[in-house]
């Protein structure tokens, strides 16, 4: 077979992926009639096909690639680590030092009291981790039977048999279904479920769910609440502010354990290191991943508190992943860290957010068939519907007009994303005021030409 390079002509591309590349969340039967997109460079916030059509990435890859694309140092740094020391693993009582200096930086980084990481290969990985972290804290405190942990429906924490039943997404579950112990409450969708209450009802109804569920299970079975500041891949869902106080009163109030999935909201993508910062949340447990390589390697991980740390230290935690803190991953995800702090990124997040992104994403909500925008920092969604005032659904046999959107966006060159009828944004976090304008053009036109086609 002949070399496969960027030069070969994209149908033949297209043909050798439909035939032995099976995708993630794709059919990939059709992928032979419809060939993917290839993509073949990226610098900044803006990525290359192979047709060499120019594309704004609204979406950061899959919401990771917070510095940017094309960042060079990253390459260095890995061609550095891997000449030097390629591998090396960091079970049994052994260690290296770009393991040793990223945890060191992200406790830096991390809220007062996180101090510790045990690092995975990915956020499904890590959450994984953090299913069996919770449970052994609670058996090495004499409390075996506290086993059970909250999660909500709509919620995202990967796609490994663990991450995918933290998960509330029935289309995950009907595909390979869900491990026992895993129970979920209703999401604070305000938008699609808030019905008549006030936002501020609705936040507060959704956070007692927990304590609803807490007691209904026994808080003596009950080992911990896992939630993402923003749900994500739920469709930037923004909770009212009334949600994460109540939620956190409830968890203190029956002692279980807190476990914010930072996977998305870790590393500046809502205007502050974590999400949890931005919302007030005490977590005893982060998942991290994506923004913390900027993707650029594979690394993922849980911070956790001094006091889970020291109840589980106290004996020896029968898990670990070949890569757990792999030199290569780890000596990337420090070079991106620097690179983050010296170059400010997280103030820079603020200050295209806010007013300057904000007041254009909530322009599109002139448009007829927009009925809510929600943003957080650079992460946002609007809502599209036949009736903003009802805050309506398309009837089903229009199908899901998000995705006719997505696809008119990826025509104009634009990533963005559909969550049913939501679109969202997540877009490098170096994205300037001028690309800001171009993602905001290419969306209105988008938007509009998606809503000309229904008619
Ligand atoms: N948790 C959250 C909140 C996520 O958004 C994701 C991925 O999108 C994950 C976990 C899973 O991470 P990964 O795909 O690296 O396994």
């Amino acid at each position: 077979m002949n070399k496969i390079t960027n030069h070969m002509p994209t149908a033949e591309l297209q043909a050798l992926d439909a035939a032995h590349h099976m995708h993630p969340f794709t059919a990939n039967t059709a992928l032979g009639s419809k060939g993917a997109r290839i993509m073949t460079q990226g610098k900044g916030v803006w990525l290359t096909d192979s047709e060499g059509n120019k594309i704004i990435d609204g979406m950061a890859g899959l919401w990771c690639v917070n510095i940017g694309y094309g960042r060079t140092e990253l390459g260095d740094v890995a061609k550095r680590q891997m000449d030097e020391l390629a591998y090396y693993n960091t079970f049994f009582q052994t260690s290296h030092v770009p393991a040793i200096a990223l945890a060191a930086k992200i406790a830096e980084l991390a809220p007062e009291g996180m101090n510790h990481v045990f690092f995975a290969g990915s956020g499904s990985e890590a959450n994984d981790t953090n299913i069996r972290l919770v449970r052994r804290y609670w058996d090495a405190k004499g409390q075996p039977e506290k086993r059970i942990i909250i999660a909500r429906t709509n919620g995202y924490h990967g796609s490994t048999i663990g991450g995918g039943s933290l998960g509330g997404m029935s289309g995950i579950h009907a595909h390979g279904g869900k491990i026992a112990g895993v129970v979920h409450i209703g999401e604070p969708n305000y938008w699609a479920q808030g019905g008549d209450m006030t936002p501020e009802a609705f936040g507060l109804a959704r956070a007692q769910e927990l304590e609803a569920m807490i007691l209904n299970l026994g808080v003596e079975n009950v080992a911990a609440f896992i939630g993402e500041p923003v749900q994500g891949a739920g469709g930037v869902i923004v909770p009212p502010s009334s949600y994460w106080p109540e939620i956190q009163r409830i968890v203190d109030k029956y002692g279980i354990l807190l476990i914010a999935d930072e996977v998305i909201t870790g590393f500046g993508r809502t205007g502050n290191w974590f999400g949890s910062q931005s919302f007030g949340i005490k977590p005893h447990i982060m998942t991290i991943a994506k923004g913390l390589s900027s993707g650029y390697q594979p690394i993922g991980g849980s911070i956790v508190c001094d006091e889970v740390a020291a109840v589980i230290g106290s004996d020896e935690f029968n898990h670990g992943y070949t890569y757990s803190g792999h030199p290569v991953a780890a000596a990337v995800a420090l070079e991106n860290l620097r690179i983050m702090q010296e170059e400010n990124i997280v103030a820079h997040v603020r200050d295209v957010a806010h007013p300057y992104l904000a007041k254009k994403w909530a322009g599109l909500m002139e448009h007829p068939m927009v009925g809510d925008a929600q943003l957080v920092g650079l992460m946002g969604s609007i809502a599209l519907t036949p009736n903003k005032a009802a805050r309506a659904k398309f009837s089903s046999d229009v199908g899901t007009v998000g995705y006719r959107c997505r696809e008119r966006c990826f025509a104009n060159n634009l990533i963005m994303r559909h969550v049913g009828d939501r679109m969202i944004i997540s877009p490098p976090l170096v994205i300037t005021l001028e690309e800001i304008d171009v993602l905001i053009e290419r969306a209105w036109v988008s938007i509009d030409e998606c809503y000309v086609g229904l008619k």
